[in-house]
């Protein structure tokens, strides 16, 4: 197993009180939290996010990209709805680490796009891995999900793991003055989706 369960408490936030469980990639020693939400084993498809860490968006406010914005909304709709999982993945700066991802903004300053940036700096334009997910989503007894994303590569890597995909379910929050070229940049370079899309793109596997 690449990831082992550690433990699990309630989580109150100003959304819902989430359970979170914590789980540890032994072989990099990283710590993953999933935050769920009402029975997600009943084998119904799940409303579910797969979030990777952003420092600077999710717990700084950084407005240099739409991370934060996409956290607290995959929370409130899930909070809504009653049911769903959140995972939230410590795999900063799309993998590169967060003093890596300070160099890529330096370059950005002195304009660079992000996909350049990180090029430039030697790492592919997205390094993410989402093996440890499967694991994490089969402790919690989810068999499919219906995932919130933009990005359809993130559909096509999950199910790639063996990840059951029944819907893809557009998130559009977040749009800044200070985001608006990192926003196209992922939609012209990285395939995001940005219009208003809402229909299943992945057939229930
Ligand atoms: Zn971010």
């Amino acid at each position: 197993m690449p990831v082992v369960f550690v433990a699990a408490s309630k989580l109150p936030t100003p959304f819902a009180t989430f359970t979170m469980s914590g789980f540890l990639e032994q072989e990099t020693g990283r710590e993953h939290v999933v935050l769920s939400l009402g029975d997600v084993s009943d084998g119904a498809p799940v409303l579910g996010r797969v979030h990777s860490e952003c420092l600077t968006g999710d717990a700084l406010f950084s407005q240099r990209c739409d991370c934060g914005s996409q956290l607290e909304a995959a929370m409130r709709a899930i909070a809504s709805e009653g049911r769903g999982v959140l995972l939230y993945l410590r795999q900063e700066g799309r993998g590169i680490g967060l003093m890596n991802k300070i160099r890529a903004y330096e370059l950005q300053d002195g304009g660079a796009d992000t996909v350049e940036a990180n090029e430039r700096l030697g790492f592919a334009a997205d390094q993410r891995d989402y093996a440890i997910c499967l694991p994490m989503l089969e402790h919690l007894g989810v068999k499919s999900l219906r995932l919130m994303t933009n990005n359809p590569r993130k559909v096509k890597a999950l199910t790639d793991m063996g990840i059951a995909v029944a819907e893809r379910v557009p998130l559009h929050t977040g749009q800044n003055p200070h985001n608006k070229l990192y926003l196209a940049t992922k939609a012209g370079k990285l395939g995001h989706m940005m219009g208003n899309e809402h229909q299943s793109e992945v057939d229930p596997a």
